[in-house]
Order: C-alpha cells, then sequence, then structure tokens
C-alpha cells in the first residue's frame, strides 16, 4: 500500500442554507456533514452506511465536487481537491468516475448503448477511428454484456442490464477510483449480487478503488473491506468490516445489524429483534451531545450534554460513544478520527 491515502477527507463540514420568504433570507442551515474524516487507501473498498439523511450521498457528492464543502478538506493523491479550479478538475474527474442509483436515468434515453460508451472515449480522445468500436466491445466484454448490446437503447434492457452499462461507461476513462452511490439499491436481490460480484472482479482485475455509499449492510459487508457508520452527519463507528460485522461497539451499529433479517428462516423466526425507536431528528435542529441519544436504548445522562469522540476500540476500529471502551492502548488512538 502506497504512503499517501488515495483519498483522504479531513473535519469535512457541507452546510447547506434553509432560505424561506420573498427574498429568500437565510433562516438556517442544514448540517449534513458535521466533522466527517477518513481515509481510503489505493485498491480499498470503503462503505459507508446509514439510514438516509445520514449525511452519506453528500459525501459522495462532495468528493465528486458536485457540492462545495463547508469546511475541511479532501485530498484525492495528496493534493486538496476542495481548491481546484475548473481546469483542474477536468482531469481529476476522469480519474474519479460515479455509479449512481438509476441507471435509466442517467443513461440518455435517446441514445445507443455504443454511443453512451463512445462518448467518453471520442470526447478524451482515449479511442480513435476503429478503435473506438473495439474498445466498447472489450468494455461490454468486461462488464459481461453480449456484443449485441452496443446497439441496443436503455428501454431495451433491464436494471441490471442497464447498470451493467453505466460501470462501462465509467470504465471507458480508465478511472483510479468509483463513486457507487446506491449502486445496486434499485435492483432485485438476485440481480444486486450480480452486479456487486462484477464490481469485486473489476476492482480485482483493474486495481480499482472503491467508496460504495448503501444503507443495505448485507451488500456492503459482501464488497467492502473498510466501513464508516454514519448517523446525522456524522461518523458513528468506523472500522475494518469483519470485526465491524463480528463485534460492533456503537449502539447504531447494533442495531442496523440487528434489523437485517437472517437468512434461515427458522433461526428468524425464533429471534428477538428490538426495533430503533423514533425517527431520525431533524438534520437542522440536531440534538445536543450524542446525536443518537434520543433513540439509542442504552443513553446515559452524560450522552444529552456531551458530544463523544471517536475513539479507538481494538485495532482499526474507532466508536463515538460514552460507553465504548477504549483500547488500552493509548498510542494506538487515530487522532484521524477525531470528529467533534
Ligand atoms: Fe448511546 Fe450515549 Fe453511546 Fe450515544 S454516547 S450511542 S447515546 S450510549
Amino acid at each position: 500500500m502506497s504512503a499517501i491515502p488515495l483519498l483522504k477527507i479531513d473535519n469535512l463540514h457541507v452546510r447547506f442554507p434553509i432560505r424561506a420568504g420573498l427574498l429568500q433570507r437565510t433562516v438556517g442551515e442544514v448540517q449534513a456533514v458535521n466533522g466527517v474524516s477518513f481515509e481510503v487507501n489505493k485498491g480499498e473498498a470503503f462503505g459507508i452506511v446509514g439510514e438516509s439523511g445520514c449525511g452519506k450521498t453528500t459525501i459522495a457528492r462532495a468528493i465528486l465536487r458536485l457540492v462545495n464543502a463547508t469546511e475541511g478538506e479532501i485530498s484525492y493523491n495528496g493534493e486538496n481537491i476542495t481548491a481546484f479550479d475548473r481546469h483542474q478538475l477536468t482531469p481529476f474527474r476522469r480519474k474519479v468516475q460515479a455509479i449512481f442509483q438509476d441507471p435509466f436515468s442517467s443513461l440518455n434515453p435517446r441514445k445507443t448503448t455504443k454511443d453512451i460508451i463512445g462518448e467518453p472515449l471520442r470526447v478524451h480522445k482515449l479511442a480513435q477511428g476503429a478503435g473506438i468500436e473495439q474498445r466498447i466491445n472489450e468494455l461490454l466484454e468486461l462488464c459481461e454484456l453480449p456484443a449485441r448490446f452496443a446497439e441496443l437503447y436503455p428501454h431495451e434492457m433491464s436494471g441490471g442490464q442497464r447498470q451493467r452499462v453505466g460501470i462501462a461507461r465509467a470504465l471507458a476513462m480508465e478511472p483510479e477510483m468509483i463513486v457507487c452511490d446506491e449502486a445496486v439499491s434499485a435492483l432485485d436481490v438476485s440481480i444486486q449480487a450480480q452486479i456487486i460480484n462484477l464490481l469485486e472482479r473489476l476492482r480485482k482485475e483493474l486495481g480499482l478503488t472503491y467508496v460504495f455509499i448503501g444503507h443495505d449492510l448485507s451488500v456492503v459487508r459482501h464488497l467492502c473491506n473498510r466501513v464508516a457508520v454514519m448517523y446525522l452527519g456524522r461518523i458513528m463507528e468506523i472500522a475494518d468490516a469483519e470485526p465491524l460485522f463480528k463485534e460492533p461497539c456503537h449502539p447504531y451499529t447494533r442495531a442496523l445489524l440487528d434489523a437485517v433479517p437472517n437468512p434461515d428462516p427458522a433461526v428468524e423466526a425464533g429471534r428477538e429483534v428490538e426495533p430503533l425507536q423514533g425517527e431520525v431528528p431533524n438534520p437542522s435542529n440536531p440534538p445536543p451531545g450524542c446525536v443518537f441519544h434520543t433513540r439509542c436504548p442504552v443513553a446515559v445522562d452524560q450522552c444529552r450534554h456531551s458530544v463523544p469522540r471517536l475513539q479507538n476500540t481494538a485495532h482499526n476500529q474507532a466508536a463515538a460513544c460514552w460507553l465504548a471502551q477504549p483500547s488500552v492502548n493509548s498510542s494506538s488512538l487515530n487522532k484521524e478520527y477525531v470528529n467533534v
């Protein structure tokens, strides 16, 4: 692994103004992302999970520079991309591609697959003449689509096939990193598995790095080697995937995992699950103290007024909870993870 992380998010804040009245005066703000820090190394698949409104998609959009950071820094290969101008963004956007949830709306309905995949090849001069068609066929094969799909329009394909075209289009740019924003959420479970397996194979074969945004823990567990769990704009827990799923430290992570049904109906029938009570609070008016305290089944008085910092609870595992046991070896505390 290289010494510099491919992606480094340092104390990222993204706030959106709330405007009202005839003059559209600012009357408040939504804290979509509140002091988030993490690193992604080359070749990793980094997952960000949480309920809707937790800020995970805003992070994806900030990485892609589709929204601006209000505070903090996003570095790619050691360069601060939050300060990039239009000219610097062009090569960056070639290296960092995106796959979105709804391939139907992200593919032009009036264009065939070969036009959709061929466009970035032509615009960025990545292939020329007969080489364009050859490269389109290579990309279709890479995404396990027969060559005849080159002539089809988006409406002539299934959701899974359209998502494969979306992936092929992203790969046409020869990216280093792909931000997958709920990339399989709209698909049937069996198709989801096929796309996840495809993404996993492509990561290994092409040395890609993923930031994978999702709400389905079983999908994230399958694909990602490191995971951040978010709630109301903050990271609640961040860890390697295995310890996070086997021994979660944060009550919110435990609640999310409890909500995943067991695939064995007999086990599922005997399982006692206490679903999370209440709703996610309004991000324009987050609760004081630990933002999760209004729903936390084990909250104590301290949680209502003091914000817990992310602290290491084990090697490569950190949680923002007053009740999480800190790692005995204080030298292993990772200061990158402080997100108050
Ligand atoms: Fe629950 Fe308190 Fe931990 Fe927050 S800090 S997760 S409220 S126990």
